[in-house]
């Protein structure tokens, strides 16, 4: 299969893990013979530092041209107080691609539970996607402003922006246990009254998925107390950026985690959902699980499924022979980490 990539390695250890994924997506298609191709893009501060601009548009342009669009992480101290920021670029991006739906498996490794804050059998076997809607809500409606003196945000959903992601929610929950958790502030906020009222209309087209409401801070509780009793979560943009990152800590490190962003036309966006770790930048100590992961999370969405479960199983192999990064209390490194992975890919074949 010929594949064309785009690939936005960013900043901080954004370079060490896109390094990581590209050694193991040639790899793959090495063993499996397919044809990758990869155009590599300024993205984020770098593309600030020469262009002036966080996307320029010649990046852009080669993302709506790919098959798929591989990130690895924006951001930094060095450009946290400049007038064009790197994370305003990858909202750009988002909604130039208009990536509605942010998908954010939470798959806990029973062999890593120890590194687990919880340290606990609560979070044995938990397996749940969050669904996060990612091109409105508070992100991006207007009025939005500050002056010295006020500040203004604005929440603001449209019944089409919420069927679209409801109904994305739905029909993955009827693939995995059919059980949807619809994560809401209807106690509070007018959009979550809609949205409420939005998941209960559409459970009577989708009556065989079980639904149920809870709301944002009751389910910030059920994620540390009881993370088993979730399948599919469906959210909306800041509730589901907030709950996500706190369901990684469970799985031991924001390393873990991958997530892919999708349109349902044109390219889908994979990256992980931790930041560019700058403290660590450099040093060959990133934790490339949740990149690899994205990769494998890509490779599915190509109907490549043999390849994408060799990626899966060459990282728990890869743990499992005592190979941690820093992150999970280990010495390995990010490229020792992944010539361990790379070379259980080629015995997986
Ligand atoms: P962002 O604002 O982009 O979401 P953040 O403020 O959430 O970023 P991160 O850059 O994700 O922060 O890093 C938070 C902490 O987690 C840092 O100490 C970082 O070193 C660590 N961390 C994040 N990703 C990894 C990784 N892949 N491997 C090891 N440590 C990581
Ligand atoms: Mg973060």
């Amino acid at each position: 299969m010929n594949v064309n990539i785009a690939c936005l390695e960013g900043d901080g250890i954004g370079p060490e893990i896109m390094a990581s994924a590209i050694e193991v997506l040639n790899t793959i298609a090495e063993i499996f013979y397919h044809q990758f191709t990869f155009s590599h893009n300024l993205f984020g501060g770098h593309a600030i530092d020469e262009t002036g601009t966080a996307l320029p548009n010649e990046t852009l342009q080669n993302c709506l041209a790919a098959d798929a669009v591989l990130l690895a992480a924006v951001g930094g101290p060095k450009w946290d107080h400049g007038v064009e920021r790197p994370e305003s670029g990858l909202l750009r991006l988002r909604k130039e691609l208009n990536l509605f739906a942010n998908i954010r498996p939470v798959d806990v490794y029973d062999e890593l539970i120890n590194y687990s804050p919880l340290k606990s059998d609560r979070v044995k076997d938990v397996s749940f996607v969050v669904v996060r809607e990612l091109t409105g809500g508070i992100y991006f409606s207007e009025p939005r402003f500050h002056t010295e003196n006020e500040a203004t945000d604005t929440l603001s959903y449209s019944r089409e922006e919420i069927e679209r992601i409801v109904e994305y929610a739905f029909s993955l929950a009827k693939t995995r246990k059919g059980k949807l958790t619809s994560v809401d502030k209807a106690n509070v906020l007018e959009s979550s009254k809609l949205w409420r009222k939005i998941v209960n209309e559409m459970n009577k087209k989708h009556p065989e998925v079980e639904v149920e409401h809870v709301l944002v801070d009751a389910a910030a509780m059920e994620i540390i107390r009881n993370p088993r009793r979730f399948d599919v979560i469906v959210t909306e943009n800041l509730f589901g950026d907030i709950l996500s990152d706190e369901a990684s800590m469970i799985t031991g490190s924001l390393g873990m985690l991958p997530s892919a962003s999708r349109s349902g036309n044109g390219p889908s966006l994979y990256e992980p959902i931790h930041g560019s770790a700058p403290d660590i930048a450099g040093l060959n100590k990133a934790n490339p699980i949740a990149m690899l992961k994205s990769v494998s999370m890509m490779l599915r969405d190509f109907n490549l499924h043999e390849e994408s479960k060799s990626i899966e199983s060459a990282i728990v192999k890869t743990f499992n022979n005592g190979y941690l990064t820093s992150d999970l209390g280990g010495d390995t490194t990010t490229t020792e980490f992944t010539k361990h992975v790379n070379s259980y890919i080629e015995a997986f074949a």
